[in-house]
């Protein structure tokens, strides 16, 4: 009955408001005078003209929509020139483009595994890997965040029978620390197990040429799944999964969530090309960003804030109750500078923060803003 389900959804958002974790989306515009320390643009490709450019561009030599799934007739020679290129920057045989970092988690998850394959899981990974495990029917165990040990001792009891993955998160994106990839890929390769690590936040950020966490730096013996976003530092959308030919065609076969959806718009696919060109011919737009990082933190720590050790541009302030969390955001708001609140059910409970998160096109101007308005939260705290 039509008022059965009116009171189920008042009932489930009278709880959420309760708790404070009710949730509202700002509207942005494109130029609203807010100085961004929330969004993921780390390298300000996002709004470059070059790629809005390269975006235009595309549309009008390949159309504006991806007309079909790409096993129909929607994969264009420009998807195929981009899952090149990624290839070649992440030092992987073959690339495979999916629409979002969502999607490519859910397809590699639901590709690779069943109900009988073992999945373990950083605690803290992204909720798009839990919910490619529940896609698979997967049986997923968790480890303690970061905890090579506690990884050993659940693969060590995991039955024989079928082959097990290990999956991590490269760069944590809610906490800003990066995952020890080698002691996973020992660990892994103990147990003939194989690793997948999701570098949505490492990708174009870390890495000797802004190859990620992975990268070139961690062949494909290492880890043999790697996933990329492109609508982070890449500044434009979609993303990636990397590996070896196996792998790839496996996933062209057999992942649901590539063969049922319509392809990429081949503009996007130009945007990204584009952001490519920049990272590799920009290389000081790296530079910056961590310079940036840097002085944040220095100041921070003067002010006596006490962050956590990040050294991405991913910057968490813990306040701890998700109230406190959301006056600081408003306080840092009114003054023009907008920082996510992030609470529960994003982060355990109790662990509330601002998510701060820099960006190369930062100049020393906002980050004295940030800086100030910090200081004014904290100033108000006390009185
Ligand atoms: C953002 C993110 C995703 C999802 O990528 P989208 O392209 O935004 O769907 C996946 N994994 C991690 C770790 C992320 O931070």
């Amino acid at each position: 009955m039509a008022e059965t389900w009116s009171r189920r959804l008042a009932e489930r958002a009278e709880a959420r408001r309760a708790e404070g974790l009710w949730r509202a989306r700002p509207t942005v515009g494109p130029a609203d005078g807010r100085l961004d320390f929330a969004g993921n643009d780390y390298l300000g490709l996002a709004r470059d003209p070059r790629l809005a450019e390269a975006q235009a561009e595309g549309a009008r030599r390949f159309g504006a929509g991806g007309r079909a799934s790409h096993l129909v007739c929607g994969h264009q020679d420009i998807h195929e020139a981009l899952e090149r290129r990624l290839a070649e920057l992440t030092g992987r045989p073959r690339a495979l483009l999916f629409s979002t970092g969502y999607m490519a988690n859910l397809g590699v998850l639901q590709a690779l595994c069943d109900r009988h394959t073992p999945v373990f899981q950083d605690r803290l990974n992204h909720a798009s890997l839990i919910d490619g495990a529940r896609l698979a029917d997967a049986p997923s165990r968790r480890f303690h965040h970061r905890d090579l040990d506690d990884l050993e001792r659940l693969l060590a009891r995991a039955p024989k029978d079928a082959p097990a993955l290990v999956v991590s998160d490269g760069v944590f994106s809610m906490d800003g620390d990066v995952a020890d990839v080698a002691g996973l890929s020992a660990t892994a390769r103990r147990h003939d197990a194989w690793l997948m690590i999701d570098d949505a936040h490492g990708l174009g950020v870390l890495g000797e040429a802004g190859d990620g966490c992975v990268g070139r730096a961690h062949g494909v013996d290492d880890v043999p799944v790697l996933v990329g976003t492109l609508g982070k530092a890449l500044g434009s959308a979609g993303a990636f999964v990397a590996g070896d030919e196996a792998l790839i065609e496996h996933l062209v076969q057999f992942a649901r969530p590539y063969v049922y959806t319509t392809a990429q718009p081949p503009g996007v696919a130009a945007a990204t090309l584009a952001a490519l060109d920049v990272l590799s011919t920009e290389p000081e737009r790296r530079a910056l960003l961590f310079e940036r990082i840097a002085r944040f933190r220095r100041e921070a720590a003067t002010l006596g804030l006490t962050l956590d050790a990040s050294t991405t541009p991913i910057q968490p302030l813990r306040l701890g109750d998700s109230e406190r969390t959301l006056r600081w955001a408003a306080r840092l708001g009114d003054a023009g500078l907008r920082v996510g609140a992030i609470r529960a059910p994003t982060v355990p409970r109790g662990e509330a923060r601002l998510r701060i998160t820099l960006s190369a096109a930062h100049d020393d101007d906002a980050l004295d803003a940030l800086l100030d308005g910090l200081a004014a939260c904290q100033r108000e705290e006390a009185a």
